[in-house]
C-alpha cells in the first residue's frame, strides 16, 4: 500500500503511521523526522532547514522533494510506504505525480484547531531517537524518559505555543488545499481524529481495510 497521511500538525499522523506501518509491514517516511535528524547531525541540509523549522515555517519545496526522491528509491519502499508529513504543498504533490508515484489513498485525520492547540502543549519527544509522547495521552513508563532508548524527553522548539499557531496557519493555507487535490483524483479519505487515539486507530484501520 502506498499511503499519504494528511492532517494538521498534532492531528496524530505520527501515531497512526506507526500502527499502520506495523499492520501492513511497510515503512513510514516522515520528512519531519528526516529533517530533524539532519539538523542534529548538522549536515548542510539540516543547517539550511533550521531557521524554517524553528519558526514553524515550511522548508523549501526543492529541499523536501530531494529528500523524498532519495528515500523512495531505497529498497524497503518497494512494497509500499506511508508518507507522514509529505506532501505539504501543491508543488510537492505535483512532484510525486511527476516521479510517477501512484498512491492508493490520501488519508486525512480531521481535528479541530482548539483541540490541536491543547494537544501540542503536552507533546514531548525523545531527544535521542525522536519517539513521541504526550503528558496526558501517551505517557512514558518513567516520567521524562523514553521507553525505547532511555533518552531524555523534551519539548520540541516548534511546539512552543506561538510557533504552534503559526504552524496551524501554514497548515490551513498551504497543506489543507491538498484535500481538494486528492479529492479530484478520488483518493481522499477522511477520518475523524478528534477522540481518543484508540477510536481514531479503529477508524483508520477500518477505512484502510476497505480500499
Ligand atoms: P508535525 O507533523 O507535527 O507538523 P513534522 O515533524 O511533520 O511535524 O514537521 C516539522 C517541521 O518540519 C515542519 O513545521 C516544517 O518546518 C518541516 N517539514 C516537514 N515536512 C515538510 C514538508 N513536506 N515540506 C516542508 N517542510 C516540512
Ligand atoms: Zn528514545
Amino acid at each position: 500500500m502506498k499511503l499519504i497521511l494528511l492532517g494538521a500538525p498534532g492531528a496524530g499522523k505520527g501515531t497512526q503511521a506507526e500502527i499502520i506501518s506495523e499492520t501492513y509491514k511497510i515503512p513510514t517516511i516522515s520528512t519531519g523526522n528526516i529533517i530533524r535528524a539532519a539538523l542534529k547531525a548538522e549536515t548542510d541540509m539540516g543547517l539550511k532547514a533550521k531557521a524554517y523549522i524553528e519558526k514553524g515555517e515550511l522548508v523549501p519545496d526543492e529541499v523536501v522533494i530531494g529528500i523524498i526522491k532519495d528515500r523512495l528509491a531505497e529498497d524497503d519502499c518497494k512494497n509500499g510506504f506511508i508518507l507522514d508529513g509529505f506532501p505539504r504543498t501543491i508543488p510537492q504533490a505535483e512532484a510525486l505525480d511527476t516521479m510517477g508515484i501512484v498512491i492508493d489513498a490520501a488519508l486525512s485525520i480531521e481535528v479541530e484547531d482548539s483541540e490541536i492547540v491543547k494537544r501540542m502543549s503536552g507533546r514531548r519527544v525523545c531527544e535521542k531517537c525522536g519517539a513521541s509522547y504526550h503528558t496526558l495521552y501517551k505517557k512514558p513508563i518513567k516520567d521524562g524518559i523514553c521507553n525505547s532508548c532511555g533518552g531524555k524527553l523534551v519539548i520540541r522548539k516548534d511546539d512552543e505555543p506561538e510557533t504552534v499557531l503559526n504552524r496551524l496557519n501554514v497548515y490551513h493555507s498551504q497543506t489543507e488545499p491538498l484535500k481538494d487535490y486528492y479529492k479530484a483524483q478520488s483518493k481522499l479519505l477522511l477520518v475523524e481524529g478528534q477522540e481518543d487515539v484508540k477510536d481514531t486507530t479503529a477508524l483508520v484501520l477500518k477505512t484502510l481495510s476497505e480500499i
